[in-house]
């Protein structure tokens, strides 16, 4: 039985991983940041809370992540936490720094420290693209990250080739394209917009306020990368991957799709509202695949349209839910 080591267990990613290697037979393992109030509702969702070895344990506290390690024994490690909301990275760049830039050095250090055989998932992000250099991005398009997110995300990203390049670890990056599903956070425009609808089908919500909606996005659904991303560890030498669908839509297009499914107008409800606009825009991203496609045998299963679809089904259904007055909280609405 393998084991596995998941940093940001708790979060979307995090909460898809952890039930894809259970279902393969791991042992999985999560580092839990302490929180005052719990933060395993993804977990419960999906119904493995019980199933995963939580460690206490904190990105920023490198002696907490050689005690975590240490403790989990993992055959294999996939960092996964971050900071991860671009918006805020620009009101918290020195946090954002030191959890998505410094953490995934602490995470290098502490399996140089106790198993340089552990092998080492960092994850990237399409950010790093930025202001794109290619109208299509790949492994070998260069990077010009746009927000304190992106720029710490790069840090990660070469901290990680470096690692493997002079200290022959184990270690690969997924340059992971937006991707999606009902466990997102209410914070990103997908599960903003998803969880407007459902509110405007009930009743309890007349507009939906957002920024660019001329933004365009390669979104994909996070059930589908988290295979992804455990094919990268599984392969004879370790390699760097862009996980996407090749396929772009605007935040206006995926704003049809989501009030359509409810037999809504977009129109009739979205306001533009200027304060939402970034500091500076990442207008475009769109990966091309081809890489993890040849080399992992992957490629994205779920369309745009059936990842908006479950995510206004699981947002009507949390609605509902609250309206009984049975689950309020408990399911990140
Ligand atoms: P989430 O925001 O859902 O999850 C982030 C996780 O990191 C949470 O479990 C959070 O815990 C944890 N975390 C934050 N700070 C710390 C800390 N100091 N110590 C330990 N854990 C911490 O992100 P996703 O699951 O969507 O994304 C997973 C990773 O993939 C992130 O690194 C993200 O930047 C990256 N990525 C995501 C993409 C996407 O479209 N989803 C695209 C490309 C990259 P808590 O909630 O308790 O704070
Ligand atoms: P990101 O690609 O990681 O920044 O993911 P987001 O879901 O946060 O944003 C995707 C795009 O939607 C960006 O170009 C945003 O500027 C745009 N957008 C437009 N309105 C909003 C909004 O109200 N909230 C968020 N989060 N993004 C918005």
């Amino acid at each position: 039985m393998k084991t596995a080591f998941i940093t940001g267990v708790s979060g979307q990613d995090g909460a898809y991983l952890s039930k894809f290697l259970l279902e393969k037979g791991y042992r999985v393992t999560g580092l839990l940041p302490r929180r005052s109030t719990t933060s395993l509702w993804r977990l419960a969702y999906l119904g493995i809370e019980d199933e995963i070895e939580l460690i206490d344990g904190d990105l920023l506290d490198l002696p907490s992540l050689i005690r975590t390690i240490k403790q989990a024994r993992p055959d294999e490690v996939y960092n996964l936490a971050a900071q991860s909301f671009v918006g805020t990275s620009w009101q918290q760049p020195i946090t954002t720094a030191k959890v998505t830039g410094m953490g995934v050095l602490h995470v290098l250090e502490a399996i140089r420290a106790t198993d340089p055989g552990i092998k080492f998932y960092q994850a990237s992000s399409s950010e790093m693209f930025g202001l794109v250099q290619q109208p299509i991005q790949s492994e070998e398009t260069p990077f010009y990250p746009r927000s304190p997110y992106g720029v710490s995300k790069l840090f990660g990203h070469w901290m990680t080739k470096n690692y493997r390049e002079s200290h022959q670890l184990y270690a690969c990056s997924g340059i992971l394209f937006n991707h999606e599903s009902p466990l997102r956070g209410l914070e990103f425009v997908t599960r903003k917009v998803t969880d407007a609808v459902a509110r405007i089908a009930a009743g309890q919500k007349h507009e939906l306020r957002l920024g660019n909606i001329d933004a365009v996005r390669d979104w994909g659904y996070a059930g589908d990368y988290v295979e992804a991303i455990w094919l990268m560890l599984q392969q004879t030498d370790p390699d760097d991957y862009v996980i996407a669908t090749g396929r772009s839509t605007t935040v206006r297009e995926m704003c049809k799709v989501a009030f359509n499914h409810a037999g809504l107008n977009y129109e009739d409800y979205v306001v533009i509202d200027p304060t939402l606009y970034r500091p500076a825009e990442v207008d475009i991203l769109l990966g091309n695949p081809a890489k993890a496609k040849e080399k992992l045998g992957w490629e994205a299963k779920t369309t745009l349209e059936q990842l908006i679809g479950m995510m206004v089904e699981a947002d009507m259904k949390r609605v509902g839910c609250e309206v009984a007055n049975k689950c309020k909280g408990s399911l990140g609405s």
